[in-house]
């Protein structure tokens, strides 16, 4: 005999988590009652019972004290009832299915509006008697299609259904309604639970020879599943619990499904798949011991191990001697063994088929096995709420969105806005199929389809690193990203203000060079809000300054007169520049700039401009460093030796005359002198009657003396130069014309 479970099957969401909200209640002490039973199963209630959670059916029932509330359960209850515990006093804790209290808002709106309110289910079913609660009670309540069309004609009509019925049921009320009232607004309130109930219902259906509806005869969404069931035409028996299994019915079948209504707790099924699970073994061992036994009996001369030989030999052919002479008992049960086997063959291909139409079955077929798969699946999976964040494996993966299998019996969906913080184009350039991802559970839907996010999740654990790193007071690491008013913007993860005033340890004039460099922070602020976002506040400022402190420590511990620094001009002065020595700023004084004359320090350097520095001198008592460039540059005269000889011919600018000569510079800093005696051919009575102030003239040098800084020249030895190489250009250019 092979068992089938169908794939959703039990304790529904809303149901799940009312159970769970009753012993979250029930662990945490006081007297609690549940207004009603809290589901339509016995066995559940009386579970509950044991923890503590009494039923009761009115609140008038309840002792009041301090410590005594009431359950609401997942049907739901009129709100006159929780006004009444509110003035009793009562703690409250509302278990309603979200579904249900869904209905309650639609109808209490659609009255509001002034519709004339029609429900679809059972009169007395506590569900139903809450959701008129919600509309004033005013409601019509229909429970068939008779009853539909007995209704008056009105203008305005809202029509709703009880959560556990059936569709297509509904669909037919809906179509007898539609004449009777000018207007009408039709809300499909069946929760889909009780639809894939039925649908996984019907699909093990097939095939199968007698379906087994577990749940609580009270239960209406396990009496429409029955329902449904008996209309497969397959052989429907609805029992409460392993105690009720129809052992005798079980010998003539060869394929049981099993479903359960969405109050059958899980146990109840483990129960029943256990049972069936022995018979099954008992079943399948009966045989085995008889054809020993009959073997023992017919064989006494056959040994044991011929004995299972032929047992174990099914499809032996058997020899014409072998079956002349064997008993007439024998021959029967040999003509028997091909119907057998046939069986058999059908058996495993219906097997195969099952595996195909029901994931929740495996290859074997085994209920121990299914049942293993099933506990597992329990085990692994409770269902969540809003905000939980959960374990998933990425199954499919689109540009637009990413299914995850969370371990549940649906899949959930993480579209491409809720994937990451950043800007991403497709969720391809994020996870792969296989990815084992975490996802916040954003809502949950009544089709099973779980919305789910991982930018939440990413955020919060952000947020988790920032509050522990605030908290620790540590150090963190971000890049600006852009300028607001009063600060910058850093990415530390998520988006944190850094104050202008926190940027530097001073005062900082530019914020703009700060944009896309990496630094570190502390974080002075942190504020979690939900509402409004949480807002991180960021600083450099102690940072730099400590960093500030290390550094000059640093400096004054290694620094000595005579070395050459790197540095940065920090600030320009009238009166030099402040280098920044990294830890320490020094003074370049003007004078030290460079070997010539410098008007102002901007001349030469602007802020920010990077150079080598010579330490001049220090004062390590008043913390002063005097700093030289001049130092580090060669004097015009060393340029000088280098740059000219003897006997050159130069340009020079006449800059000052004396009455035994005229000065000429060559070069800024390098000056030379023309003597009156060297300034022609002839002799000058004064030199100003050669040369003038700022004339630039032809001069030969005729001596350097680099030590005195003294260099010889002569306008008259260059003038003669000059002329005899005019001259002999004259004269080569003549031999030329006549060789010619
Ligand atoms: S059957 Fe649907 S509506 Fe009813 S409790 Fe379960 S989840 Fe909620």
């Amino acid at each position: 005999m092979q068992t089938r479970l169908a794939r959703n099957a039990g304790f529904c969401a809303g149901v799940r988590r009312a159970v769970k909200i009753a012993e979250e209640a029930a662990e945490e002490g006081g007297r609690w009652y549940s207004l009603g039973p809290l589901v339509h199963n016995d066995a559940v209630v009386d579970r509950l019972k044991e923890k503590g959670i009494i039923p009761i059916n009115r609140l008038e029932e309840i002792q009041v004290s301090e410590d005594a509330g009431v359950i609401i359960r997942s049907h739901g209850v009129p709100p006159e009832i929780i006004e009444q515990a509110r003035e009793r006093g009562l703690g409250i804790k509302d278990a309603t299915c979200p579904l249900v209290k869904r209905v309650h808002e639609i109808v209490a709106s659609l009255r509001g509006e002034g519709y004339e309110i029609v429900v679809f289910g059972d009169a007395n079913h506590p569900e139903v008697q809450a959701i008129i609660g919600w509309c004033n009670h005013q409601a019509q309540v229909i429970a068939s299609i008779e009853e539909a069309c007995q209704l008056q004609v009105v203008n305005k009509l809202g029509v709703v259904s009880q959560t556990t019925k059936d569709n297509e049921e509904f669909y037919a009320i809906v179509k007898a309604i539609l004449p009777l009232a000018k207007e009408i607004r039709v809300f499909n309130t069946i929760c889909s639970a009780t639809r894939k109930r039925q649908q996984a219902a019907r699909e093990i259906s097939s095939g199968a020879d007698l379906i087994l509806v577990l749940g609580d005869p009270k239960s209406s969404n396990t009496a429409t599943l029955a329902r449904e069931c008996q209309n497969t035409g397959v052989k429907t028996l609805q029992i409460r619990d392993a105690s009720e299994i129809p052992i005798d019915c079980l010998q003539e079948v060869s394929t049981v499904a099993i479903t359960a209504g969405a109050s059958t707790p899980d146990w109840i099924i483990k129960e029943v798949l256990d049972r069936m699970t022995e018979f099954e073994e008992k079943s399948q061992q009966e045989p085995e011991q008889e054809a020993i036994n009959e073997q023992n009996i017919s064989g006494e001369e056959e040994t044991t191990d011929a004995a299972v030989g032929a047992a174990e030999t099914v499809d032996q052919p058997i020899s014409e001697e072998e079956a002349t002479s064997e008993p007439v008992a024998e021959e029967e049960e040999a003509v028997s063994e091909p119907a057998a086997e046939e069986e058999a063959v059908s058996e495993s291909a219906a097997e195969e088929e099952a595996v195909s139409e029901s994931p929740a079955k495996d290859e074997s077929g085994s209920t121990e096995e299914l049942f293993a798969k099933m506990e597992a699946e329990m085990a692994d999976f409770e269902t969540p709420s809003r905000g939980d964040i959960i374990k998933g494996t990425v199954i499919q993966v689109q540009d637009d969105e990413v299914m995850v299998d969370v371990g549940g019996k649906s899949e959930g969906i993480i579209p491409l806005r809720e994937m990451s913080l950043k800007d991403i184009e497709s969720c391809k350039d994020l996870v792969n199929v296989g990815d084992e991802i975490e996802v916040m559970v954003v809502k949950w839907d009544d089709d099973g389809t779980t919305l789910l996010s991982k930018k939440k999740v990413d955020n919060q654990k952000i947020l988790n690193k920032l509050e522990e790193d605030f908290n620790a007071d540590s150090i963190i690491e971000g890049t600006v990203t852009g300028t607001v008013k009063g600060g910058l913007l850093v990415d530390v993860g998520m988006t944190a203000f850094l104050p202008a005033s926190h940027v530097e340890d001073g005062y900082v004039r530019d914020l703009e060079q700060y944009i896309g460099r990496n630094l570190q922070f502390k974080i002075i602020e942190f504020n979690r809000n939900k509402r409004r976002g949480s807002q991180v506040v960021i600083s450099r400022k102690e940072l730099v300054a400590e960093e500030k402190r290390r550094l000059k420590k640093e400096f004054w511990e290694t620094v000595e007169e005579g070395q050459t620094r790197p540095g940065r001009v920090k600030r320009i002065v009238d009166y030099g520049a402040f280098i920044d020595l990294g830890g320490f700023e020094g003074l370049l004084h003007v004078s030290e700039m460079e070997h010539r004359r410098v008007e102002h320090p901007s001349d030469i350097l602007n802020e920010g401009d990077e150079l080598d520095v010579y330490i001049l001198a220090l004062d390590r008592e008043r913390e002063r460093v005097s700093l030289s460039r001049k130092k580090l540059l060669k004097s015009p005269w060393e340029i000088a030796e280098e740059k000219y000889s003897e006997g050159d011919i130069v340009e020079g600018t006449v800059v000052r005359i004396a009455p035994f000569g005229a000065f000429v510079e060559l070069d800024p800093g390098v000056d030379g002198l023309v003597h009156i005696s060297q300034m022609a051919d002839y002799r000058v009575e004064k030199p100003e009657d050669v040369v003038t102030v700022n004339e630039r003239i032809k001069i030969k040098i005729i001596s350097i003396d680099p030590e005195q800084k003294r260099i010889g020249l002569s306008i008259r030895q260059a003038q003669e130069e000059e002329e005899a190489y005019e001259v002999q250009q004259y004269l080569d250019e003549q031999e030329d014309d006549e060789d010619f």
